[in-house]
C-alpha cells in the first residue's frame, strides 16, 4: 500500500491548475461578463458557428487564460495556445491556424506584441478564414490562398491602448475584466482552501482575500504560502492570527501592497514631494521597465485611489500619505 503521504511534490504550474476553474458555473466574479459570454456561447452551439472574436483585457492573473480554457471547454472544441512574442514569422502564425478544426479556439496571449507582418496575415484569417500565403521570392513569387476552417481568436492584453485599431475592430466581444471584490475573492480562497484539503477559517480567509490585491492569481499565491506558515506552524489550521501574521511576514501590507507597491509610493513621496513625477524618471529610479510599472504596479494603486494619472505625470493621493504613515507637503499657494 503506497503512503499517500510521499506523493510527489506538485511543481508551482501544477497547483495553478489545480486552482483553476473549469466551466463557467465555478468562475467567480465578473459577473457581467460571465453572463454575456453565456449567451454568446449558446448562441454559437445552438447555430452550429464558431463564436465570434472575443478580445480580454484588463491587469495580469485576472482570469484571461482561463476564461478563454473555459469557453473552448463549455463550446465543445479544441483549445490551443499561443503569444505575440513567440509568434516570430508569419508562417509560425499559418502553421497554427491551417491546423485549426472546425469551431477551435485559438489563444494569443499579449496579443499587443504581435509582429506587424504575422498581424497582417491575421486580419484576413479573422475576416473571411483564409490565408494569403506568398511562396517564392522576386519575380517568382507569388501568393497562395489557402482556405482555413472557422474559429475563434481569444485575444488577451493588458494593454488596449497597444493594438493597433485594424486588429481591434476584428474582435466582435471585447471583454474588459475588472479587479475583483473583497467578497468575490474570499469565495476564491474558500474554494482553494477546499481543493488543496486545507482546514481555513472564515476569517482567514477573509484575511487572505482583504490583501491580494484584487487579483485571483495573487489570492491563490497567498494562500499557498500561508498554507505552509499553517502546515508549520500551526497545525495545518488556517485562523486570522496565523494569516496575518504569515502575510506580514511575506511582506504584504494591510492594502494588500507589496515590496514593489511601497517603493513605487515611497519614491514620489521621499524624492518629489507628492509628485508629479513623469513615468520615464520613475521607470529609471526604480529600475523597473516602464512597461511593468504600468500594467502590473499602477492599475491596482490607481483603482485603490492612492495614485493620480495627471498629464505632467504620476502624483500620491491623501490616501497614499497616510498609508505611508507621512504628512503631505504643504501646496505651494501658485
Ligand atoms: P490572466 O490570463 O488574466 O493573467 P489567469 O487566467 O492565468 O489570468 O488566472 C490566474 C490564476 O487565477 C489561475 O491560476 C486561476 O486559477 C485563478 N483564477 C482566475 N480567475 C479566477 C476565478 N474567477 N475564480 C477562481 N480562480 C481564478
Amino acid at each position: 500500500e503506497p503512503d499517500p503521504t510521499l506523493r510527489p511534490e506538485p511543481r508551482p504550474e501544477d497547483a495553478d491548475r489545480a486552482l483553476r476553474p473549469q466551466v463557467l458555473d465555478e468562475f467567480i466574479g465578473q459577473a457581467e461578463a460571465r453572463a454575456n459570454l453565456r449567451v454568446f456561447i449558446e448562441s454559437a452551439r445552438m447555430r452550429k458557428e464558431a463564436m465570434d472574436h472575443v478580445l480580454f483585457h484588463g491587469p495580469p492573473g485576472l482570469g484571461k487564460t482561463t476564461l478563454a480554457q473555459i469557453m473552448a471547454r463549455e463550446l465543445g472544441v479544441n483549445f490551443r495556445m499561443t503569444s505575440g512574442p513567440v509568434l516570430a514569422k508569419a508562417g509560425d502564425l499559418a502553421a497554427i491556424l491551417t491546423n485549426l478544426e472546425r469551431g477551435d479556439v485559438l489563444f494569443i496571449d499579449e496579443i499587443h506584441r504581435l509582429n506587424p507582418v504575422v498581424e497582417e496575415v491575421l486580419y484576413p484569417a479573422l475576416e473571411d478564414f483564409e490565408l494569403d500565403l506568398v511562396i517564392g521570392e522576386g519575380p517568382a513569387a507569388r501568393t497562395v490562398r489557402i482556405e482555413l476552417q472557422p474559429f475563434t481568436l481569444v485575444g488577451a492584453t493588458t494593454r488596449l491602448g497597444l493594438l493597433t485599431t485594424p486588429l481591434r475592430d476584428r474582435f466582435g466581444i471585447p471583454v474588459r475584466l475588472q479587479f475583483y471584490s473583497e467578497d468575490e475573492l474570499h469565495e476564491i480562497v474558500v474554494r482553494g482552501a477546499r481543493l488543496l484539503g486545507v482546514q481555513c477559517e472564515e476569517t482567514g480567509a477573509r484575511e487572505i482575500a482583504r490583501r491580494a490585491r484584487g487579483t485571483p492569481r495573487i489570492a491563490g499565491r497567498l494562500l499557498r504560502r500561508v498554507v505552509d506558515f499553517a502546515t508549520v506552524e500551526a497545525g495545518g489550521r488556517i485562523s486570522q492570527a496565523l494569516a496575518d501574521n504569515a502575510l506580514t511576514r511575506l511582506e504584504v501590507d494591510h492594502l494588500g501592497l507589496d515590496g514593489a507597491d511601497r517603493r513605487y509610493l515611497r519614491l514620489i513621496a521621499e524624492n518629489y514631494a507628492g509628485g508629479p513625477v513623469g513615468i520615464e524618471t520613475m521607470s529609471a529610479a526604480l529600475s523597473e521597465s516602464r512597461d511593468a510599472l504600468e500594467e502590473v504596479i499602477e492599475p491596482y494603486l490607481l483603482q485603490q485611489g492612492l495614485i493620480q494619472r495627471t498629464p505632467r505625470g504620476r502624483m500620491l493621493a491623501q490616501k497614499a500619505w497616510r498609508h505611508l504613515g507621512m504628512a503631505a507637503p504643504k501646496s505651494d499657494p501658485d
